[in-house]
């Protein structure tokens, strides 16, 4: 019997759905299948596990959760464990590095990337009860698998007297998805739709578009802030993000200069914001723009000058962010002092951020283009979608009546807004798809039964992709190289390099590097436009690492390693933040590395015969003859992905040859890439390179780049 605090248990009986547990756990009884709707805040993510947990249905199994986010699972788990009265222990969270599953486990809230990773290898999920689907309406790539996987496991375990549950939850967009999909689901399942206590949200639109967005979200912020009472909440993309703090750091200078001339100004307080946590590879050109120092923001500010005696505390949140600072947006405000959060998407949907009462909304979002054919991904800032935009607005409607700002006119909301966002499958590469699919004997992938289907092109290229790497043979049969690759929990191209290293003796510097590799934005970029003090020491410090011969010629990889090592030795002696911080590191980054270092170690360690690998973080950097076979081995995970220099007798007449110094030709691209100025093999312009990537902002550069000739 779960014992709740009897505040707890008042503010769940304000919940609409309290109301309705019985004839919701009488549909859910009664079918193997059932599809959960209603607005955010309705209280399907914190309520249906405990009504499940009281129906009996954690006796004999565990009941899972799936969140598309990290935040969501750690914070969901913790929050409904608290509403019981239980501990981690019993309502448990497991996602990519973290998790604190136990024996006792009852509610295991996780990513659905974990769950997809349990169906590998347990293909009936028979640890579960129930599986809950959350947030399906996001559309995130492997919840979408996991709806179609789900939908025929539910069968299986049906046939096997061994009944299994599926509840995929949903705000109320394009529900139509789920429900007339006869693929999926050749009965259409029943809907349960809750009520939400909303408030009503009086929408403002602005009268122009300003074009510079940025400032007038600031402008709107403080403008709210001195005029009216209680919470804000601001919804950005992450560009916006550290634009923001920029801004309102140079409001806060002029308020500073008024409040020497003895005018009226406001107290703003930024609590630790890092300007570093706000780079993004996008954006490499303005990471150092920033100078300025935080103790300045807290300088107070005479309170008889200020209009309304509140400080503004600010704080961001993302899913860069490291968890304990993005906790912060739950732990109690300073005393005295008014709560802004700009956020991400990140608090579109799954969180509950307490007291909002005001949205301003941009309406804009950062998404990952992604080139079907070249492979080429570039950042765009775009109109995010109608839907998601409502959803913002819905956020401020939790407590009582609000307002939701858009940054917007009414014409732009209605004729260049779409209606939703494509789901993530026909927008990401397939390839780690393909083959996972594959390795899970799904013969036909195009007749998978998809919320959405993928792309037939995006298909194709991923499968060609696959054969190159030789996971796949010519009949698109998994071979013997892709059974191992596949058990690794990193991308089919790093896979095969940690494949093909057990047989040297190098195998514990490829997973350091396929570790690096696969957490994005380890090294913040050295800025091209700017060319500001801490930059230039990177650029050098970073040529340092490369050293010489072969250790050179492995490039921005070398690099990665040996700024890795550097920073765990750092990190041995107290010192990582501060390490990081001078050498334009991520830190949230290098402790994400370390588990996943772990993670590949003990996975080859229980997989291979006679390994055994112990993990050194701080392990000496390779030498000359293991450089050498890491270049080759980046050249087996990398080999499509080669370039030539481009020779000057190709620059065209009358074309400034300076432009085209730089210049490489891809294989299978027309247009030219070229080598970064970040990267520490401008110095010597390589005839053949392999990248890591591909991106686009005013030209295509690569990333990630080691050098194959000269040998
Ligand atoms: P849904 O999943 O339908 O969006 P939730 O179950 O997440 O709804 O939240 C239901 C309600 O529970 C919220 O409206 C809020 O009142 C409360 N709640 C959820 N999380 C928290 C939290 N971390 N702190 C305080 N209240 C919360
Ligand atoms: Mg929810």
């Amino acid at each position: 019997d779960v014992i709740r605090d009897p505040q707890i248990q008042t503010a769940r009986l304000k919940l609409p759905i309290l109301a309705e547990e019985q004839q919701i756990m009488e549909v859910i009884n009664s079918n193997s299948i059932i599809i959960v709707s209603g607005e955010t805040g309705s209280g399907k993510t914190t309520q249906i596990p405990q009504f499940l947990y009281e129906g009996g249905y954690a006796l004999k199994k565990q009941i899972a959760v799936t969140e598309p986010r990290r935040i969501a699972a750690i914070s969901m788990s913790q929050r409904v464990a608290e509403e019981m009265n239980l501990s981690g222990r019993e309502v448990s969270f497991l996602v990519r590095f973290q998790g604190n599953v136990t024996d006792d486990t009852k509610i295991k809230f996780m990513t659905d990337g974990v769950l997809l990773k349990e169906v590998q290898s347990d293909f009936l999920l028979s640890n579960y009860s129930v599986v809950i689907l959350d947030e399906a309406h996001e559309r995130s790539l492997y919840t979408d698998i996991l709806v179609g996987l789900l939908s025929r496991i539910v069968k299986l375990r049906e046939k096997k007297n061994d009944p299994l549950k599926l509840i995929v939850m949903s705000a109320t967009l394009r529900l139509e998805d789920f429900t007339t999909n006869r693929r999926l689901f050749k009965v259409p399942p029943p809907v349960i739709k809750v009520d939400t206590r909303q408030f009503p949200v009086t929408i403002h639109f602005n009268r122009r578009t300003e074009e510079d967005y940025l400032k007038e979200a600031f402008r709107k912020t403080v403008k709210i802030h001195s005029t009216l009472p209680d919470g804000v909440y601001c919804c950005f993309d992450r560009v916006a993000l550290k634009k923001t703090v920029e801004v309102e750091n140079d409001a806060l200078k002029d308020l500073g200069d008024n409040r020497k001339k003895g005018k009226r100004s406001k107290k703003v307080v930024l609590p630790e914001i890092n300007l570093n946590d706000y780079s993004l590879p996008g954006d490499a050109e303005h990471n150092s723009d920033y100078e300025g120092s935080d103790s300045e923001l807290e300088d107070p500010i005479g309170t008889e000058s200020v209009v309304h005696g509140q400080p503004l505390w600010v704080l961001p949140l993302y899913s860069l962010l490291s968890v304990q600072k993005q906790n912060r947006i739950f732990q109690q405000v300073p005393s005295g002092c008014r709560l802004c959060v700009v956020s991400t998407n990140v608090a579109e949907t799954s969180l509950t951020i307490p007291g909002i009462k005001y949205v301003v909304d941009s309406g804009k979002t950062k998404t990952k283009l992604y080139d079907k054919v070249t492979g080429v991904s570039s950042y765009a800032i775009c109109w995010t979608s109608k839907a998601s935009a409502d959803q913002r607005a819905g956020r401020a409607g939790r407590m009582g009546p609000g307002h939701c700002y858009r940054l917007y006119s009414s014409a732009v909301f209605n004729d260049t807004f779409v209606d939703f966002g494509e789901p993530e499958i026909r927008r990401a590469p397939a390839d780690d798809l393909y083959l996972r699919m594959r390795n899970m004997n799904i013969e036909k992938i195009i007749n998978f039964p998809f919320p959405t289907a993928p792309d037939l092109l995006q298909l194709k290229t991923a499968e060609t992709r696959l054969k190159i790497l030789g996971v796949l043979d010519q009949n698109g049969k998994v071979t013997g190289l892709g059974r191992a690759v596949s058990k690794f929990p990193v991308l089919p191209r790093f896979g095969k390099m940690l494949a093909l290293s057990h047989q040297h003796e190098i195998l514990p510097y490829t997973i350091c590097l396929v570790a690096a590799l696969s957490i994005p934005e380890v090294l913040m970029e050295v800025s091209i436009s700017a060319k500001t003090d801490s930059s230039d020491k990177w650029a050098a410090t970073r040529l340092r690492w490369a050293g010489s011969g072969n250790s050179y010629l492995l490039g921005d990889n070398m690099v990665l390693l040996k700024a890795v090592g550097a920073a765990e030795f750092a990190h041995s002696e107290g010192k990582l933040e501060q390490f990081c911080a001078e050498n334009g590191i991520r830190s949230k980054a290098v402790s994400e590395i370390r588990k996943l270092r772990l993670q590949l170690s003990n996975e080859i360690s229980v997989n291979v015969a006679d390994t055994d690998v112990v993990v050194d973080p701080k392990m000496a950097p390779p030498n000359d003859l293991q450089a050498k076979l890491l270049r080759q081995i980046l050249l087996a995970g990398l080999g499509d992905q080669v370039a030539k220099k481009m020779s000057v007798d190709e620059v065209p007449a009358g074309e400034n040859k300076a432009k085209f110094k730089y210049a490489y030709h891809a294989n299978n691209m027309e247009d030219l890439v070229f080598l970064h100025r970040g990267s520490v093999l401008k110095r010597s312009l390589p005839e053949f390179v392999i990248y890591q990537e591909l991106y686009e902002t005013n030209k295509i550069y690569m990333r990630g780049v080691t050098a194959i000739e000269p040998e």
